[in-house]
């Protein structure tokens, strides 16, 4: 893959730990400018810090992207500063797990609003200026889950199937102007998320995955910034599991 010509500026929400954080080492090896977005102001400005110091170029920006108004602002805000925000990677997610019917209110609603309402916030401001400039790459975070399903995973599973759904959707509003939107799926990957399983748990989900380990971040990344690149160009409305042969 080649390196961008011209710098671009890439937005990875989420990019404070885990997959996010390898994302946007990632995309500013790449030659990317990187706006490394998540909730504490500690974990994004580590890594932005991080990015600065082996030579990349970053910046942090500590923000719930549940919150609509402060995304609004936040957005309006880099869009003065750097007039388009070619790469946007919707990143950020939580889980908050538990069957049906002990699942409350609260634990369905930040779900949804963190995982799912947050693309929807983050494109609805960032991707007019791509749109105008013929150029632009959206990925959106999604999961296996949000294919299969899951007990005990009500919720995330209908925040992801959701962004698989918002993935097509937008693919076909923004095509003919040159902007791309996919979604990735990843299986069970090695990150902070996942450590919260116990090791019964572990071995047992490494037990259905045909490839016998967990993925990495790394993983994810490389097929991301694969996505963000000139060279996946003609690629639209597509998700891309990535898995050890987990869901084929
Ligand atoms: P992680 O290690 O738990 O990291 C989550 C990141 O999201 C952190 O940087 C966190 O910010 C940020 N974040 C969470 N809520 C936020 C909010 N309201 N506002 C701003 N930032 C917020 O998660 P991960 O495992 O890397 O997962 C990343 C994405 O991949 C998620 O969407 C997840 O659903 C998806 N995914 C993960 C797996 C897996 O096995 N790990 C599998 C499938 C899909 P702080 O650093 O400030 O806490």
């Amino acid at each position: 893959m080649t390196d961008s010509i011209d710098k671009k500026i890439a937005l990875v929400t989420g990019a404070g730990r885990g997959i996010g954080k390898a994302i946007a080492e990632l995309l500013a090896t790449h030659g990317n400018h990187v706006i490394c977005v998540s909730r504490s102001a500690g974990s994004c400005g580590a890594v932005s810090d991080a990015i600065n110091a082996s030579g990349g170029s970053a910046e942090s920006l500590a923000l719930d992207v549940a919150d609509k108004e402060a995304v609004k602002v936040a957005c309006e805000q880099l869009l003065e500063k750097h007039g388009t925000i070619d790469i946007l990677v919707n990143n950020a997610g939580i889980t908050r797990d538990g069957l049906l019917f002990r699942m409350s209110d609260d634990d369905w609603d930040d779900v949804i609003s963190t995982n799912l309402s947050s693309c929807f916030t983050f494109v609805k401001y960032l991707a007019r200026p791509m749109t105008r400039k013929r150029w632009g790459r959206i990925i959106n975070m999604a999961s296996v889950i949000g294919l299969t399903g899951n007990a005990g995973q009500a919720n995330y599973a209908a925040a992801k199937a959701g962004m698989i759904g918002l993935t097509k959707s937008l693919a076909k509003e923004f095509a003919a102007r040159n902007v791309t939107v996919n979604a990735v799926a990843p299986g069970f990957i090695a990150t902070d998320m996942t450590a919260e399983l116990n090791e019964k748990q572990q071995e047992a989900i490494v037990g259905i995955i045909p490839m016998k380990r967990m993925g990495t971040a790394a993983d994810i990344a490389h097929t991301t910034a694969f996505l963000a690149s000139e060279e996946a160009g003609y690629i639209t409305g597509q998700v891309f599991t990535v898995d050890g042969g987990m869901v084929m």
